[in-house]
């Protein structure tokens, strides 16, 4: 009955950060399987570990010294030890990382050091087993994780060790050679650790007590969000909240273990609750997210073809150059292809110029600079009025809505509008339909 307890960079920015830490572990006896990224930013201007190995690593590989910034990187390990008194031997650690800064150094070996080190400090402190995670977190050579390897040797290691602490983001190829996560990969290695251990709960801590409703650069001070879905979290993060790493939900799903998203600054708050069906009926709307610069491709059609040998012709154009599709809205003789620019940029002309030289195809028109906006809430299901207010928001508030997607299982509605409106909209939203949803809500039930 054991709690997987991750903690992510701030958590572990200095000494007074590994103290909150070692806290918040003791105060719960279940808290036995502890994962940890790099050391983080101690304030806005500071420098994250992982950033500063990934420059030695480009200081290394283009012949530039590298030491003085693999010094910053020493100092701050050395610091935290001094300062906790540890008794660990860092500087047999740096000389063994050193020692191939003379030839080809691997560059995933020497990012994951941060994670490796951070994990070294904190089970000294913590008097818990240090495992390192490339006896643990297995990869197969095409870089997935390979579960099975995975959890036997988790099993084996928890038949030996009842309280263990295991770095984050990394793990090794069946020869041993270590392997990279994503950025923010750690948040993955506590979730595969969560299901191969059938933990209670994955606690996720970081330095905000939960997710918020909408981005806080956009909206001044939004609520918090209590309970949210995995599907919901998987929608919002896709459409550009910065939220957990987008793998994490995965090995927990499956075994519906909980994540509680925790504040190691504020362990008390409450924080916020994923699972795969909150109870709270409360909120309509669980979050707003979105994304500016998306591009909509319109295609007019020979009004003989029948539209579903058209849109194969032009999907089969987008496939042969992996271009993803966001949306596909259509009338009669018409639709359109929502797509990012970024993941279009570079071949937009070669596209366009192959969709237009279809013989069924009449016509084509490029329009560039649309934003989406996702309005993510399971509470939305069934409810009908919902859309109604919503579009009547964007009406009062004179924005104009470009696209307008929802799927049927009524997860969320997508609307585009002008670049320039995006952050109006966000606002119209969370002021119409968050706000002010209580009173609504009332009325529509
Ligand atoms: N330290 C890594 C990063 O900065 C991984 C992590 O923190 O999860 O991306």
């Amino acid at each position: 009955m054991q709690k997987v307890v991750k903690f992510g960079g701030s958590s572990l920015a200095d000494s007074n950060q590994f103290k909150k830490v070692k806290n918040i572990i003791e105060s719960d006896i279940k808290r036995s399987i502890v994962v940890v990224s790099a050391l983080g930013k101690r304030n806005k201007e500071d420098h994250k570990i992982t950033d500063l190995l990934y420059l030695t690593g480009a200081h290394l590989k283009y012949g530039v010294d590298a030491l003085s910034v693999f010094n910053i990187v020493k100092n701050r390990y050395f610091e935290v030890a001094s300062d906790l008194g540890l008794n660990i031997n860092l500087e047999e650690e740096f000389k063994i990382i050193e020692s191939f800064f003379s030839s080809k150094i691997d560059e995933e070996y020497l990012v994951s050091r941060g994670e490796f080190l951070a994990a070294k400090l904190m089970a000294n402190y913590l008097g818990f087993t240090f495992i390192d995670a490339a006896n643990l977190i297995f990869f197969d050579y095409d870089g997935k994780i390979n579960e099975a390897k995975t959890y036997d040797a988790l099993q084996n290691i928890l038949k030996e060790n009842k309280k263990i602490v295991v770095p984050g983001f990394y793990g090794s190829y069946p020869d041993g050679k270590i392997h990279l996560l994503s950025r923010g990969g750690s948040d993955v290695t506590g979730s595969i650790l969560a299901k191969a251990s059938s933990a209670t709960i994955y606690e996720n801590w970081t330095d905000v007590s939960g997710f918020l409703v909408t981005d806080p650069r956009i909206v001044n001070n939004p609520k918090q969000i209590k309970e949210i879905s995995y599907d919901e979290l998987r929608e919002l993060s896709y459409m550009g909240a910065n939220v957990l790493h987008e793998d994490t939900i995965f090995p927990v799903q499956e075994l519906d273990i909980p994540i509680n998203v925790k504040n190691t600054n504020s362990p008390l708050d409450a924080g916020t609750i994923i699972t795969s069906n909150p109870l709270d009926t409360t909120e309509i709307i669980t979050g707003i997210a979105g994304k500016k610069d998306y591009l909509s491709i319109t295609i007019i059609k020979n009004q003989k073809t029948p539209k579903l040998e058209v849109i194969r012709d032009v999907l089969d154009v987008l496939a042969k150059y992996n271009i993803n599709v966001e949306h596909m809205p259509s009338s009669i003789d018409s639709f359109s292809l929502i797509i990012s620019s970024s993941e279009i940029s570079k071949r937009l002309y070669e596209v366009v110029a192959e969709i237009k030289a279809l013989p069924i195809v009449t016509d084509v028109i490029v329009e560039q600079g649309i934003a989406l906006v996702a309005v993510v809430g399971r509470n939305m299901a069934l409810k009908p009025g919902i859309s109604a207010k919503l579009f009547s928001i964007f009406g009062k508030n004179g924005i104009n809505i470009k696209v307008i997607a929802q799927a049927s299982q009524e997860l969320s509605i997508i609307v585009g509008v002008e670049n320039s409106q995006f952050e109006k909209a966000i606002n119209a939203i969370y002021e119409g339909l968050v706000k002010e949803q209580n009173d609504f809500f009332k009325k529509i039930i």
